[in-house]
């Protein structure tokens, strides 16, 4: 039997496995204990996946469909992978002579955005037959971060993390660690780590509709609001952070643009005018603003559940703002950006043609991370004029 070292590829922190070979055949799968970075930890998903690399189901080879196409009908024959990609070479080629690029569609999901030679691979491909219509799975769900990266940092991709180990105060904002392992943030078990936060002091709030598993007197408190009212909390807590005085006057003469418009855009949320609407008294709203500007380091994030909503990306913007005006960012305890094994925010450098808007039949659309809203595919599938 052979041990061989290899990593889970469902998520973004890759955890450390171990699998035990023989005969070429994987016959286990465990956390990685000598990992340096997930360190023996691994998700339901992690340990569960030698069960679909096993799954009879699994399709290993290509095949390729003849006769009728009719469920239940028609027979499938196994392909060999020469033939069969030039197969779908030439039908690719004859669709777009026919009908152009466009009409070559393509949707790309998390496991081929994690593998590095798979989402680059997948990017030059359509480039070089011209198509723009990519989807992908992150205009489901975060491309409001990405626009927003782009409008605040110039790159797509910067996107600066709590420093959950060394912070005073954290903020999370509609997410639910304990279930979803929080996003963007490419920690292994994000709850060992809010839980040794809390037991050095460090207070933790999740901002969330819901009262949900993630907290416990171990691991913070929910502030609960009304669903979708984050923006007016968020533009409300720096309305009373200034009406405190505690924007860090140091970091604005120093880095900032544009703080006038800033207070203007805040100036009508007062915790007193969003009270009602985010369902929190003024009393409660003032105490957050309080004890989050009073903090010596102070980190905030912010995922899905806000992200979904009408005002993700203005969202994303404010949270941006909370780090900045307090000036915990870019700093040991606040948020930061870390390059990680790669230049991520040079790839993600906002080009032009990317943010313009272009009118369609849907309405106005751009291009986020060159890729199109995937709630749009199902009708541009079924468009009778111009269909992918
Ligand atoms: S958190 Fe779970 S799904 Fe994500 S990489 Fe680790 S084991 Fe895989």
């Amino acid at each position: 039997m052979k041990t061989i070292a290899t990593f889970c590829r469902v998520c973004e922190p890759s955890c450390g496995l171990v699998a035990q070979v023989e005969d070429n055949i994987v016959q286990r799968l465990q956390p990685d204990r000598n990992h340096p970075v997930s360190q023996g930890f691994a998700c339901h998903k992690g340990v569960n996946y030698l069960a679909i690399h096993q799954d009879p189901d699994r399709l290993d080879y290509p095949l390729q469909r003849e006769g009728s196409r009719q469920p239940g009908e028609g027979q499938w024959h196994q392909q060999d992978w020469d033939s069969a990609i030039a197969a779908v070479g030439d039908q690719l080629a004859q669709i777009r002579d026919q009908y152009g690029a466009d009409a070559i569609g393509g949707y790309i999901g998390n496991p081929t955005a994690f593998n590095a030679l798979g989402s680059q691979g997948i990017g030059e491909f359509f480039m070089g037959i011209g198509s723009r219509r990519i989807f992908n799975s992150g205009t489901q769900d975060c491309s409001n971060k990405f626009a927003a990266g782009e409008a605040v940092f110039g790159t797509s991709t910067l996107h600066p993390l709590p420093d959950i180990d060394n912070t005073d105060c954290l903020l999370i904002f509609g997410e639910n660690p304990k279930v979803s392992h929080m996003s963007f943030i490419s920690i292994a078990d994000p709850m060992a780590k809010i839980r040794a936060a809390c037991q050095r002091g460090a207070r933790v709030f999740y901002i969330n509709p819901r009262r949900i598993e993630s907290a416990s007197p171990k691991t913070g408190e929910v502030i609960q609001i009304l669903p979708d009212t984050d923006f007016y909390l968020m533009a409300a807590l720096l309305h009373e952070i200034d009406a405190l005085g505690r924007f860090n006057q140091a970091v604005l003469r120093d880095h900032s643009n544009h703080v006038d418009e800033l207070r203007e855009v805040i100036a009508p949320y007062s915790a007193d005018s969003v009270a009602d609407v985010v369902g929190l008294s003024a009393g409660d709203i003032r105490a957050l603003a309080d004890t989050f500007s009073a903090a010596k380091r102070a980190s905030v994030h912010m995922s899905t559940g806000v992200n979904m909503g009408r005002q993700g990306t203005l969202c994303y913007w404010l949270l941006q703002m909370l780090s900045f005006v307090t000036g915990n960012l870019d700093r040991e305890g606040g948020n930061f950006y870390s390059e990680g094994f790669y230049p991520a925010a040079k790839a993600g450098r906002a080009r032009p043609d990317d943010s313009l808007f272009f009118s369609t039949r849907y309405g106005e659309l751009r291009h986020i991370r060159g890729a199109l809203p995937s709630n749009l595919l199902p009708d541009m599938i079924l468009d009778d004029d111009n269909p992918v």
